[in-house]
C-alpha cells in the first residue's frame, strides 16, 4: 500500500472524513488510459444522448441535495446554506449543459463560391486533464465535467487534497447517472499526480482552478511539454465601491455577504471596500457592528453565519497578513484574530475582520487574502475609485453601488474585470453567464455559459463543395494577376 492522506472536517480536524492514496505517475497511467479508451465509444454517443445522462446526474444530485451539502459543510467547512448553494450550482450546471446537447453546435457561412457551402462544428478534445480547488468542491467539478462529458471527451480528475470526498461522491452521481465505465477518472493527491496529469502526452487539454502561482506551474509544465490546451481560472482581489448616493443599507449586506460569506473564500469574495470618504466613517460603523456580530461556528449548526477558513495553516497565513496591514498603519475595527472555540477543537476560525486605514500601496491592498478580511480604502471620487480596482493584478470581479445610473454605467465600461456587479456583491454569479476573469486571474478562456463549452471541444471547418470541378478559392472568379495564367 503506497502514501495515504486524509481529509478532516476544518471546524474539527479530529474528524476524518477519509483516508485517500496518494495519486502517483503510474497512477495516472492508468487513469488515462482508462479514458482514452472509454472515450472513443462515448465520442459516437449522439450528443443530445449524452445531454440525457448528465441531465439525469443533475436530478440525482437533486435527489440528495441535503446528504451532499452535509457533506460539502464538513468537508470544506461551508455553511449549509452556502453548502447548498455550491450543489445547487451543479444541479443548475447540468439541466444547462444538458440543454446545450440540442442547441446550435456551430454556425453556417456562405462560401464565396458557387455550390459550396460551409460551415462549423465542435469536436472533442480527447482526454481533458482537470485540477479543482476546494473551496467549490462540488460546483467547480461540474463546471468542468458536464460541458467535458458534452462535448465527448473522456476525463481525468485531480481534485482538491482537501476535498476528496466530494469528488469521490460527485463521480458517484455520473456513474450512477450512466457515464460509462473509466469515461471519469479519479486520482487523488497533492502537487505530484497534479503535475504528472498535466505533462502526460495522452492529456490535450488541462482544465485548472486554484491560485495564481499553481496556475503558472501548471501552465508552464502542460506547455513545455504540450502543445495543449491549458485553461486556467486564478486568484481575484475584488473590491466594491460604494459612492455618497448608495443605499447603504443595501451596501452594507452587500459588503457583509461579499466579505464574509464562505469566510471570504471565494475567488470572488470582495476584498477591497472602496468608499467615497463622505460615507466612509457611516459604512464602517455599520458594517463593523454587523461583522462583529456574525456566529462563527461549526458550519453544519444552522445558527452559524461564518464557518472555518480550511485548515490552520490558512489561519495562520491569514493571520499574518493581518499583522502586516496593521504595521503598514492600517486599523482592525473588528476582528483580526484567530478564534477557538469551544466543540470544535483544532478548529481553523478567523473571526470576521474589518481594516480601515488601508493605502492602495498596502501589502494587504495588492494580495490575494482569501478570508474573512475586508479592507477598507477611502477615495475622493469616482475617477480614483475606478483606479483602485482596476490597479490590482487581478481582474476577477466588481461592484459598485450607487442610485444613479451615469456612475453605475461609467464604473461597468471602465473596470477591467470579468464580471461587474450594479448594486450587488462581488459574489454571486449565475451558471449561464460565462465566469472567469482578466489579468492574472486567467487566460482568456470562460468557463459556464455557452462559452464554457469551448475550452473541451476544438473548432472544426467543413467545406462542402457539390460543383462537381474543382473550384479555388481567393483565385477563381476574380480577375487575373498580370503574368499569371
Ligand atoms: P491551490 O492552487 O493551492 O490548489 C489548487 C489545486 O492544484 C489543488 O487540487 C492542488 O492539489 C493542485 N496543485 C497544487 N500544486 C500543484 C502543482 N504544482 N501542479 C499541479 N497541481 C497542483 O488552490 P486552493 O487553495 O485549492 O484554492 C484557492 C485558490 O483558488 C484561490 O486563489 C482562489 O481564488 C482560486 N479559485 C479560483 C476560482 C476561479 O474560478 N477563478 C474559483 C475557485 C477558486
Amino acid at each position: 500500500m503506497g502514501t495515504t492522506f486524509t481529509s478532516v472536517n476544518p471546524a474539527r480536524p479530529s474528524e476524518v472524513l477519509g483516508t485517500y492514496p496518494e495519486g502517483t505517475a503510474a497512477d495516472v497511467d492508468t487513469a488515462v488510459e482508462r479514458a482514452t479508451e472509454a472515450q472513443q465509444e462515448w465520442a459516437r454517443v449522439p450528443t443530445p444522448a449524452r445531454a440525457e445522462v448528465i441531465d439525469k446526474c443533475g436530478a440525482i444530485l437533486a435527489a440528495r441535495k441535503t446528504d451532499f451539502s452535509t457533506l460539502v459543510a464538513r468537508e470544506a467547512g461551508k455553511i449549509l446554506i452556502e453548502a447548498g448553494g455550491d450543489v445547487q450550482e451543479a444541479i443548475d450546471m447540468a439541466h444547462y449543459v444538458a440543454g446545450l446537447g440540442r442547441a446550435a453546435w456551430g454556425e453556417t457561412m456562405p462560401s464565396e463560391l458557387p455550390n459550396k457551402m460551409g460551415w462549423t462544428t465542435r469536436q472533442p478534445v480527447g482526454v481533458v486533464g482537470m485540477i479543482t480547488p476546494w473551496n467549490f468542491p462540488v460546483a467547480i467539478p461540474s463546471w468542468k465535467c458536464f460541458p467535458a462529458l458534452l462535448a465527448g471527451n473522456g476525463i481525468v480528475l485531480k481534485p482538491s487534497e482537501h476535498a476528496p470526498t466530494c469528488a469521490e461522491e460527485f463521480v458517484a452521481a455520473l456513474l450512477e447517472a450512466g457515464v460509462p465505465e473509466g469515461l471519469v477518472n479519479l486520482v487523488h493527491g497533492h502537487a505530484d499526480p497534479g503535475q504528472a496529469l498535466v505533462v502526460h502526452p495522452g492529456v490535450r487539454a488541462v482544465s485548472f482552478t486554484g491560485s495564481v502561482p499553481t496556475g503558472r506551474a501548471v501552465a508552464a509544465a502542460a506547455m513545455a511539454t504540450g502543445p495543449r490546451l491549458v485553461s486556467l481560472e486564478l486568484g481575484g482581489k475584488n473590491a466594491m465601491i460604494v459612492l455618497p448616493d448608495a443605499d447603504l443599507a443595501l451596501a452594507t449586506d452587500g459588503a457583509l455577504f461579499g466579505a464574509f460569506g464562505t469566510a471570504g473564500q471565494r475567488c470572488t469574495s470582495t476584498s477591497r471596500l472602496v468608499v467615497h470618504r463622505d460615507v466612509a466613517d457611516e459604512l464602517v460603523a455599520a458594517l463593523t457592528v454587523r461583522a462583529a456580530a456574525l456566529q462563527l461556528g461549526d458550519p453544519t449548526d444552522p445558527t452559524t453565519d461564518v464557518g472555518p477558513v480550511i485548515d490552520l495553516h490558512s489561519a495562520e497565513r491569514i493571520d499574518g497578513m493581518v499583522r502586516a496591514a496593521l504595521d503598514e498603519g492600517a486599523q482592525a475595527t473588528t476582528g483580526a484574530t484567530i478564534v477557538e472555540l469551544d466543540g470544535c477543537e483544532g478548529g481553523a476560525f478567523y473571526a470576521p475582520t474589518i481594516l480601515r486605514g488601508v493605502e492602495r500601496t498596502h501589502r494587504i491592498a495588492r494580495e490575494e487574502v482569501f478570508g474573512p478580511v475586508l479592507s477598507v480604502i477611502e477615495v475622493d471620487s469616482l475617477d480614483e475609485a475606478i483606479d483602485v480596482v482596476n490597479e490590482s493584478e487581478y481582474g476577477l470581479s466588481a461592484a459598485i453601488y450607487t442610485a444613479a445610473i451615469a456612475p453605475a454605467l461609467q464604473a461597468v465600461d471602465q473596470i477591467n474585470t470579468g464580471i461587474v456587479y450594479v448594486n450587488a456583491p462581488t459574489i454571486g454569479a449565475e451558471i449561464h453567464l460565462p465566469f472567469g476573469g482578466t489579468k492574472h486571474t486567467g487566460n482568456g478562456y470562460r468557463e459556464a455559459g455557452r462559452r464554457g463549452i469551448e475550452q473541451f471541444s476544438e473548432n472544426k471547418s467543413v467545406y462542402v463543395d457539390y460543383s462537381g470541378r474543382l473550384q479555388r478559392a481567393q483565385i477563381d472568379n476574380r480577375p487575373p494577376v498580370e503574368g499569371g495564367e
